[in-house]
């Protein structure tokens, strides 16, 4: 069956890539000035050096991907990538750790390829002009979903759990479960074509935009038409029911729950609406089309905040937890569909602009509910602050600077300074510039950069222009320096010495 949409289906990429065939052939040689040169297998992230690939910009992915009955059933796969070439390009690669690559076309024409280390460099058959669109697509890969790993918590991309499959792409692992250009500097649209056995659902980022059966199996289709990076890409495939709560303020509401858990769930979820007027209020309109949340029983001990549809965990919500101990958490993951989602980090040391963000709008709506004693073991929003301050400068001795993680490693990356520390950057911030200006700056910063990628530098940028003064050296000091710097407005806030 079909649904019907209020939105404009995506072309069919199959059209697209004709479109961009014929396209490349009519082009005269002569238009990219520069001779052809191999694109670059670094997109300059001092953190991630492996990480990203250059000589083009990533527009539209289309992942197709068929389910086996099983969930750590092996996934077979076709990813079409709809991108534009920034210069022109003898060859060029795609981040991608998996065992099988498949065949690879571009512009409709088989293409060479190696794999090699995690990195598929691709040999188009004629270069690929600098300014000029072209469609690259890999055929046939395999993906194999995993059982979370307690002793490696954060490093299975494509999870598998007892009712289903999911995905935690975060920071660097999107490309262990398909191809592409693995970095949020490189934004880009979304598809997907996911076919699972009758009985099983399939849902993805986006809007539902179809769904057909046919020989015992059903094809789910999703739209994601706002960029988004690939980390943030979520497919779940099992024993799920989709609870669909209609339009609030705009938003399609839509969350995603083992079958196992759905009666209990139903109610818990709910409070999304709030949650979503509250943050609303504060960091102007939701910036996609659907939102919701999956809960999946991979038991994982974390939430992620994958676009349009947030990542939790059954035990989080389990009955022995007071709720003051999930709905914060619920707030934190909506708090970065605007700030990590639709504002996207620059690079992987922006992240305590995104973690500090949902951190600090997580404790201020705990602090207003009443919840923060459950939450955070603090009675006021001061106290908690208070005490992160205090211990400021060993944080910074043991971890690094709030704006500088010591690595990539999901240890430094998730570090309590991108969370507490990035909070404590932000209070300041506050108290240096004033609420009523603070609030002016959060409003504009998801206005401003809304769909795109943008860093530290651009956020110190915007602060300065909100406060109508320089506000670097102050910022610079707080997210560099080695020391605490002092608290404006709290003289008599001190720090414990180092030992
Ligand atoms: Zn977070």
């Amino acid at each position: 069956m079909v649904r019907s949409l209020s939105m404009p289906k995506p072309k069919p990429i199959g059209a697209l890539v004709a479109s961009m065939a014929s396209l490349a052939l009519l082009a005269p040689a002569a238009l990219g000035a520069a001779a052809p040169s191999p694109g670059g297998t670094s997109i300059g992230d001092p953190l991630f050096p492996t990480l990203g690939n250059t000589g083009y910009d990533a527009q539209h992915y289309d992942l197709d991907l068929a389910f086996g009955a099983a969930p750590t059933d092996p996934v077979t796969g076709n990813v079409t990538l709809l991108a534009t070439a920034t210069r022109s390009l003898s060859s060029f690669s795609l981040d991608y750790a998996g065992p099988v690559a498949g065949v690879v076309f571009v512009n409709g024409r088989p293409a060479d390829y190696t794999l090699t280390g995690e990195k598929i460099v691709i040999t188009p058959g004629r270069p690929l002009l600098k300014g000029l669109p072209f469609v690259v697509a890999l055929k046939g890969f395999v993906s194999s979903p995993r059982a979370f790993n307690a002793d490696d918590p954060t490093s299975v991309a494509f999870i598998a759990g007892p009712s289903g499959t999911a995905m935690l792409g975060q920071t660097a692992y999107a490309h262990h479960a398909w191809p592409s250009n693995d970095h949020p500097s490189d934004k880009a649209s979304f598809s997907f074509q996911l076919s699972a056995p009758d009985g099983e659902t399939a849902v993805a980022n986006g809007l539902l935009a179809g769904k057909r059966s046919r020989g015992g199996r059903t094809t789910w289709s999703y739209v994601q038409r706002q960029p988004m990076a690939t980390e943030l890409t979520q497919v779940a495939v099992g024993d799920y029911d989709v609870i669909d709560r209609g339009r609030y303020r705009g938003v399609q509401i839509r969350d995603v729950t083992v079958r196992s858990a759905t009666a209990t769930l139903r109610p818990q979820l709910e409070v999304e609406k709030a949650q979503l007027d509250w943050l609303t209020d504060r960091l102007g309109p939701y910036p996609f089309d659907v939102y919701g949340s999956l809960v999946s029983d991979q038991n994982v001990g974390f939430a992620l905040e994958t676009q349009t549809l947030s990542y939790f965990s059954t035990n989080q919500f389990a009955a022995t937890r007071p709720e003051g101990r999930w709905k914060p958490v619920m707030l934190h993951e909506l708090a970065h569909q605007w700030l990590g989602n639709s504002v996207a980090p620059k690079e992987w040391a922006d992240i305590w602009n995104s973690e500090g963000h949902a951190t600090l709008y997580e404790n201020l709506w705990a602090a207003e509910n009443g919840y923060l004693p459950d939450s955070a073991g603090f009675d006021t929003f001061d106290e908690l602050i208070r005490s992160i301050y205090a211990d400021g400068d060993r944080a910074r001795a043991e971890l690094g600077p709030v704006g500088r993680p010591k690595s990539g490693s999901d240890a430094d990356i998730f570090s309590s300074q991108s969370y507490d520390g990035g909070m404590l950057v932000l209070y300041a911030l506050r108290q240096e510039m004033g609420t009523e200006a603070f609030e002016r700056l959060e409003r504009r910063w998801p206005t401003k950069y809304r769909g795109r990628s943008a860093g530290t530098r651009e956020y110190i940028a915007l602060a300065s222009e909100v406060a109508g003064r320089d506000l670097r050296p102050f910022l610079e000091s707080w997210l560099y320096g080695t020391a605490t710097p002092p608290m404006p407005g709290h003289p008599d806030w001190t720090i414990e010495p180092v030992a």
